[in-house]
């Protein structure tokens, strides 16, 4: 599998010269693999840039995976040119009960209020597929599982497997545990914590919401976004291979990312990085 960071950063976009050294666009991660239609994970403002890529390669159909849908996770959806190109087959997996529930979620934002494209009128192919967590579906070589995050409104983790490489996209999540209590504070993990472990069993790469520092965490403990030390303590505990901490704070700047980066650099089991918007990062050998 090869991953591309097209938007790494959290709540709002944030253009400007302090922080186009790691990326100012919104979540967006573009998943490839043996040449088939890609997997993209949310469709922040980071999608603009992916669609244009996109229509300009031979493939005609892409899977599009949405978290959930607070604006930073959608703002680049009406800007995304593959919707506007008469053919192109749209798939889109979106946390719900029931395929009009999906298309009613995403229809919010097209409805001729927010946007003047309503989404009935698009041009491509755009079909829905509904999915809750502990669900999963096969779709080309991915065979790809859900599981509830803990945010508020809710949100959805993907695990993808395809061939022996294994990813999961995790985000936006806040602990599952309280400060003190947990794998975090080097005790048992309490269920909730349990299961996301299990899900990121041996993962290879595990891309977590890691927004804020554990100070910032304490005064922010409902709004749903993890730190650091946390994601690495999960990820420790599933075995990953490497994290690479992603949906960074709108306030972090390029210097006060390079220290975040510069003080995970050393650490093993898991390798730490952070996602930088324009990365792209292979799995194993290319097939
Ligand atoms: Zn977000
Ligand atoms: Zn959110």
């Amino acid at each position: 599998m090869r991953v591309t960071f097209w938007g790494v950063r959290g709540s709002i976009p944030t253009p400007g010269s302090a922080t186009q050294g790691w990326g100012g666009n919104s979540s967006c991660v573009e998943v490839q693999h043996d040449g088939g239609p890609p997997l993209i994970f949310d469709c922040g403002t980071g999608a603009r840039q992916l669609g244009f890529k996109l229509v300009g390669e031979p493939g005609r159909s892409l899977e599009l995976l949405f978290s959930h849908f607070h604006m930073d996770h959608v703002f680049g959806f009406p800007f995304f040119v593959p919707i506007y190109t008469p053919g192109y087959d749209v798939r889109i997996t979106v946390p719900a009960y029931s395929e009009d529930e999906a298309r009613e979620k995403l229809g919010r934002y097209l409805n001729g209020v927010y946007h003047p494209t309503r989404l009935r009128e698009l041009p491509a192919q755009v079909s829905f597929r509904p999915i809750r967590s502990d669900r999963s579906f096969v779709t080309g070589p991915f065979e790809i599982q859900a599981l509830s995050l803990n945010h508020p409104g809710g949100a959805l983790g993907y695990r993808v497997e395809a061939g022996d490489q294994r990813l999961a996209y995790i985000t936006d999540t806040a602990p599952f545990a309280r400060p003190g209590e947990g794998i975090a504070a080097g005790q048992d993990p309490v269920r909730a914590e349990a299961r996301i472990i299990e899900f990121l069993r041996g993962c290879d790469l595990v891309i977590y919401d890691t927004m804020y520092t554990y100070d910032e965490y304490l005064e922010k403990m409902t709004w749903g976004h993890s730190y650091p030390e946390y994601a690495v303590a999960v990820c420790r505990a599933a075995g990953v291979e490497r994290l690479l901490l992603f949906h960074h704070l709108p306030d972090a700047s390029d210097a006060e990312l390079d220290e975040l980066d510069e003080a995970w650099s050393g650490h093993d089991a898991p390798k730490v990085t952070l996602a930088r918007e324009g990365q792209t990062l292979e799995l194993g050998p290319e097939p």
